[in-house]
């Protein structure tokens, strides 16, 4: 028998945890860049469930390996060796230049991580240091670690006490960032582009200054790379194309392409300072978890999908702005590979249901943005027709 959406609705409505307001509509099925509701109407993606299906829906080679790796053996916990786990490690060290990982399951599980090992560093070197600067308009997760670094009060207040110690300055102010990192900063921690703040990318000119000022102060440096890292950008990580040098990265999303896993990629020098028993999770980087993330990895570095993702991306800017330069309500575009935002002059709400409307699936972000994040398989004729839905829907406006 059909589940309709009210029959959705009317249960969650009884039973999950109201903590999330879902646009109407029940998808049941995927292909590639396309979605489709229980009428099997069929919708465009340009967000990929918030930058994580990177690889599309149902991927043909994801799913054989997950498919194998559950006919085999899905989790062991961390008390054993399992073959995959070291491998994963490896492939992300090649990536990134961070010799070592530690996993977790999700975003703000890395943040987290991430935070921990900045002041067990110093509590190693026997001279604790407990502040952190953070950026205005930065999200960095949930959990009260990551939370205590998010600047938005809307999602901080309601949870007061957090972390002391953290101070905020403007993204791209050179000065106040500066000014803000002393001998008592145990880290200092940036999104290379600041995601749901409204996708804003930092300059190299603020990243230099944030590496000088981390290297004057012994201050850590974080690069939260959740959502802009993997290959998002067309880079294997934002922070690298910015020149930031960073001893710790956070990174989530589309790492598993849809099984949830994170994991913090560790400097050589933090990792000394930490000890067996100082963190761990049951779940992080279990079988599974690893099995489909060395599948995208394959895929992202073997398969060419980072040059595709340069190549599409271009592509992709070139019709947004134009676009974009078709509606007055637009006064920005940002972003970089297959990661943008429209800035509106208003609330960026009411794009989300006309866009739906025209089968073509968009976010809005920091409340006056439009972000798209479509899967990075998309291709030119995806991003055309997408794109031009999207034109119809911000006529609407
Ligand atoms: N860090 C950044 C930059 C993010 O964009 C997000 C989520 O949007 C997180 C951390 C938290 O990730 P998760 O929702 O997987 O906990």
């Amino acid at each position: 028998m059909q589940t309709t959406l009210d029959d959705v609705q009317t249960l969650e409505s009884r039973h999950v945890l109201q903590t999330y307001r879902r646009q109407p509509i029940t998808f049941v099925r995927g292909k590639g860049v396309r979605l489709y509701d229980a009428q099997g109407v069929e919708y465009l993606d340009l967000l990929s469930g918030i930058g994580v299906a990177a690889l599309g829906h149902a991927n043909p080679g994801l799913a054989e390996a997950i498919a194998d790796q559950a006919r085999t053996l899905l989790h062991t916990s961390n008390l054993f060796y399992h073959p995959l786990q070291g491998q994963l490690a490896e492939r992300l060290a090649n990536l990134s230049g961070l010799p070592r990982a530690f996993f977790c399951n999700s975003g703000t599980e890395a943040v987290e991580a991430c935070l921990k090992f900045a002041r067990r560093y110093w509590y190693s070197r026997g001279e604790p240091r407990g502040e952190i600067v953070a950026l205005d308009q930065s999200f960095h997760g949930r959990t009260i670690g990551s939370l205590s670094v998010t600047s938005d009060e809307h999602y901080r207040v309601p949870f007061a006490p957090l972390l002391t110690g953290v101070r905020f300055v403007p993204p791209n102010d050179r000065a106040a960032l500066t000014a803000a990192v002393s001998p008592n900063t145990a880290a200092v921690i940036v999104e290379p582009i600041q995601g749901e703040g409204g996708v804003r990318p930092l300059t190299a000119a603020f990243a230099s200054a944030v590496n000088e000022a981390c290297e004057k102060s012994g201050a850590l440096l974080i690069a939260d790379e959740v959502q802009s890292g993997l290959g998002r950008t067309g880079y294997p990580f934002y922070f690298a194309a910015l020149g930031l040098k960073p001893h710790l990265v956070s990174i989530g999303k589309a790492l598993g392409a849809g099984v949830p896993v994170g994991a913090a990629l560790i400097s050589e020098e933090v990792a000394s300072k930490i000890a067996f028993g100082d963190h761990g999770s049951t779940y992080g980087g279990n079988l599974l978890a690893c099995r489909a993330a060395l599948h995208f990895l394959n895929e992202l570095v073997g398969g060419g999908l980072i040059a595709h993702v340069g190549r599409v991306g271009r592509h992709f800017e070139q019709r947004l702005r134009a676009v974009a330069a078709k509606h007055s309500i637009v006064k920005e575009v940002r972003g970089c590979g297959l990661m943008w935002g429209l800035e509106l002059e208003r609330d960026a709400a009411p794009v989300v249901p006309a866009a739906l409307e025209r089968r073509v699936v968009v976010n809005r972000t920091a409340e006056t943005v439009v972000r798209l994040l479509p899967p990075l398989v998309l291709t030119e004729a995806e991003a055309d027709e997408a794109l031009s839905r999207l034109d119809g829907a911000l006529g609407t406006l």
